[in-house]
């Protein structure tokens, strides 16, 4: 007997000439988002577009010859694929509106964003989770904008892992390497060569090649260190997203951040903002400054101007999601690159210090290497201020420079296509009214039934779905059909209707998945009422090294398994962006119970509202924005000073007791018409007040205006004349820095407590500015209002004082005042260092009260 090795053989059909263009709508995702190519995909083959997960490149090698002559010689199937390729072109042709040539002149201006992991569409898993899916929703909005805008990041061939759940309900990860001829991306050549960088690593250079995908009007640069210079380990650098030790991930990230500065030179590009999109990418600040000192700036002026020119955007409170490197590693894995660079190993160690402690923290570098900082929702900026505020230590939390812009979703992107197609009947320009919450009015125009028969189809549509997936997972498990059909009995019945509530994202333990089932016994009884039952769908993947995540998935299925419950929680495996798009289109309420305010933003409860699901969720994050009182429901966070545990069964209680008395009476209060009037309202107030706030182009525009306009010019301002701004600052800070520790402030006289309305007061005081002059610092008064009776004022005013005299190394500041408010009033008298350079007035974190 011979055992007879099979070689596996794929033969490609030719792209008949009247459908060439198929194979350029393929390498653009410009199809991740567009209904209309994938649609043509699916007209050919449905069957192979759903057996290739929805990857043209795939479809295109893998479709039968005749497929596609048929389809050629089709008139109805040629018409849509013009049609789609005009859609496609005149896409292309728009430049950018007003609102960005205002701020971004698009010849002279760049946008670079670098971020870990983008997740564009199930097809190229680069991504893991929400920090991915929002990095791909900003270059979608980039590309919708037509910002002048490039995005860097990591090419992994195996990318994050594929999760089954077995019998036991255990999860097995496992990873699918991908090869490049698959995924949307083409190799980049320079001079008709493949374009490669090199990064100093120890004893060694890694060498990456580049791969660019298109988005649209934009581009993203991917490295690559699959490549014949590298050493099979050095090959495996870029193998997985999020794998590997400290090691790895320390080398991954320089390979982004100095490799990805570097592609960029050698394409040519020369960005004047920088998006550091998550501390992962913040080694870029040492290669810019690298190159900035190279033209002949010292390392404290350089880094001035590369940090004016730069924006960090910080994602997440909790510490999975912080990178911390001990010293020893850190010394070792850059040591090279210093060397080569000229930078000195402790001056870039000190960018990374935090809490004075002996490790480097990824963070505080992105924070000491930016000038602009944010955080992802009002919540998050408040928290990430003060988790960060030792950066500017003796300047309030509340007014250091963490701002925040809360993210937003692309709303083509995650808006089912018969909503799509409802609202081109009924408001036909709403595509480009998606930051006019006024126009989203025209939601309550829609007749009720028309309303809900799309959701209702959505809903068929995500019941078959689940059907089909629930029954591969648990066939390959061994359970079979019979367990499948009761799982699913209450979702194939549409006549029934059945309350769905959705839970999908990461199972990281901060949100909490089991909550709900905090009180079984009260819980079973709410979802198995015959007359009104639900079903929960859960859904998600924890990390491999992440074992109390995985421990939450097995309660999940064992209590899926339990004959109590069985048909009213059905738990799914491998929860990616298709099933996401499924789920937040067909699930009648969307689920959420983080631990606040660990949640910094959270986006798919964004999603769902735009496709009319009702939000039901701590209020932590976007929630804590886009709660209204009458689009959705809310369970208020209680203190977290309380015990963990007490707080855990309290917030429990306010979601059975939401279930229990709001939603589900509410969603079953069905008149003769076959759905509730009252949800529906509620429904809609979601849908319109949700879409034109939290979406992704709302998001990037805020960028434009508050980041990414004042980091291109804060940059060039520095840069100007060989960076002369750049060294006169840094000259500047190091002079501050050193007088700082002996400056004191004091009152001078005693102020006045009492005044005429119209009347005025002095305010004096004396300043020992240890050989700074009056012209380096500001003299501030800071004026809150008492609330009195119905004069509520709007926060605290503030005006500075003037030097009057100087003798003896003392400097007398002062001012006469009216006073600003009526009545009763506080003032508080500061000093801190001011230079017209700086991006903020407190950026150096230096502040005296008296
Ligand atoms: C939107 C999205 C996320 C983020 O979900 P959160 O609930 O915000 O954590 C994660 N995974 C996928 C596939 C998504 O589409």
């Amino acid at each position: 007997m011979h055992n007879a090795t099979e070689f596996r053989l794929e033969a490609h059909p030719f792209i008949p000439e009247a459908l060439e263009r198929l194979d350029e709508l393929a390498h653009d995702l410009f199809y991740s988002w567009d209904h209309g190519v994938r649609s043509l995909f699916a007209r050919i083959d449905l069957r192979l577009w759903q057996k290739v997960e929805h990857n043209p490149k795939l479809f295109l090698r893998r479709v039968a010859q005749d497929r596609l002559d048929e389809a050629a010689e089709d008139r109805a199937f040629l018409a849509e694929y013009r049609r789609v390729l005009s859609s496609y072109d005149t896409y292309l042709e728009v430049g950018p509106g007003p609102e960005v040539t205002e701020l971004l002149d698009p010849e002279n201006t760049l946008v670079a964003y670098f971020c870990a992991e983008f997740g564009f569409h199930e097809s190229f898993p680069i991504y893991s989770g929400g920090l991915g899916i929002l990095a791909g929703d900003h270059c979608k909005a980039a590309s919708d904008l037509a910002l002048p805008f490039v995005a860097v990041g990591l090419l992994y061939q195996q990318g994050y892992f594929i999760q089954s759940i077995d019998a036991l309900g255990q999860q097995i990860a496992r990873y699918k390497s991908h090869s490049s001829d698959e995924l949307p991306i083409t190799p980049v050549e320079k001079d008709g060569e493949l374009l490669k960088v090199s990064v100093p690593f120890p004893g060694r250079a890694v060498v990456a090649r580049v791969w660019e995908a298109r988005v649209g009007h934009i581009r993203l640069y991917l490295l690559d260190s699959h490549t014949e210079e590298n050493s099979p380990e050095d090959q495996n650098l870029t193998l997985q997203l999020y794998g590997g030790d400290e090691s790895t991930r320390i080398s991954q990230e320089m390979l982004l951040g100095i490799g990805g500065t570097r592609v960029l030179e050698a394409l040519g590009l020369t960005p004047t903002a920088w998006h550091i999109n998550e501390g992962h990418a913040a080694f870029q600040i040492l290669e810019r400054c690298r190159r900035t000192m190279a033209a002949g700036l010292s390392f404290e002026a350089s880094l001035e101007a590369v940090a004016g020119a730069t924006l960090f955007t910080t994602h997440t409170p909790v510490a999975a999601g912080h990178d911390i490197f001990p010293r020893d590693l850190v010394q070792h894995a850059l040591g090279n690159y210093l060397e080569e660079s000229g930078l000195d190993f402790e001056a870039v160690f000190a960018l990374g210090a935090k809490d004075g402690g002996d490790t480097f923290n990824m963070t505080s570098l992105g924070l000491r290497g930016s000038r602009f900082h944010n955080g992802v929702s009002r919540i998050h900026g408040g928290v990430a201020s003060h988790m960060e505020g030792d950066i500017w230590p003796q300047v309030p939390a509340e007014e250091n420079p963490v701002g925040y812009i809360t993210n937003g979703v692309h709303v083509p992107t995650f808006l089912a296509p018969e909503w799509s197609s409802l609202f081109d009947i009924q408001a036909p320009t709403w595509k480009s009214e998606l930051r006019n919450p006024d126009f989203w009015e025209f939601i309550d125009r829609i007749p009720d039934y028309h309303y809900w028969s799309v959701h209702k189809a959505l809903k068929e549509q995500m019941g078959e779905y689940i059907v089909r997936r629930l029954r591969r997972q648990h066939k390959r498990n061994g359970t079979g059909h019979s367990v499948t059909d009761r799982m699913t009995r209450q979702l194939v019945s549409p006549e029934k209707d059945t309350l769905v509530i959705g839970f999908a994202r990461r199972f990281a333990t901060y949100k909490r998945a089991t909550l709900i089932f905090s009180d079984l016994e009260r819980l079973e009884g709410i979802l198995t009422n015959s007359d009104r039952p639900v079903v929960l769908v859960f859904a998600g993947k924890a990390h491999p090294k992440d074992r109390p995540g995985q421990q939450l998935i097995k309660v999940i299925h064992d209590l899926s398994m339990h004959p109590a419950l069985m048909g009213h929680l059905i738990l799914l495996e491998d929860y990616d962006q298709a099933m996401a798009r499924r789920l937040l289109s067909g699930v009648d309420v969307w689920l959420n119970t983080p631990e606040y305010p660990k949640e910094a933003s959270g986006t798919s409860g964004e999603k769902a509202a735009l496709n009319g699901a009702l939000n039901l969720s701590v209020l932590d994050g976007w929630w804590g924005e886009g709660y209204d009182g009458t689009n959705g429901w809310a369970i208020p966070p209680r203190d977290t000073g309380l015990d963990p545990e007490f707080r855990n069964e309290e917030e429990a209680r306010d979601l059975l007791d939401l279930l229990e008395f709001e939603v589900v009476p509410l969603y079953y209060e069905r008149a003769s018409q076959g759905f509730s009037q009252g949800w529906v309202e509620r429904s809609k107030a979601s849908m319109k007040t949700i879409t034109p706030r939290f979406n992704s182009q709302r998001m990037v525009m805020d960028y434009v205006t508050h980041y990414y306009q004042p980091a291109s010019s804060q940059g060039a301002r520095l840069m100007a004349d060989g960076g002369e701004m750049a060294s006169v600052l840094a000259d500047w800070k190091a002079r501050v820095r050193a007088a700082w520790p002996g400056v004191q402030l004091q009152v001078v006289g005693c102020v006045e407590c009492r005044c005429p309305h119209d009347g005025t007061v002095e305010l004096r005081v004396e300043a020992l500015l240890n050989g700074l002059s009056a012209d380096d610092v500001r003299v501030e008064c800071l004026v809150t209002p008492e609330c009195t009776g119905t004069h509520k004022s709007p926060g605290p005013g503030s005006f500075f004082l003037e030097k009057e005299s100087e003798t003896d190394g003392r400097t007398v500041f002062a001012t006469r005042v009216q006073p600003p408010y009526p009545g009763l009033q506080t003032l508080r008298l500061r000093m801190y260092p001011y230079h017209e350079a700086l991006t903020h007035p407190l950026e150096m974190g230096a502040m005296l009260w008296v």
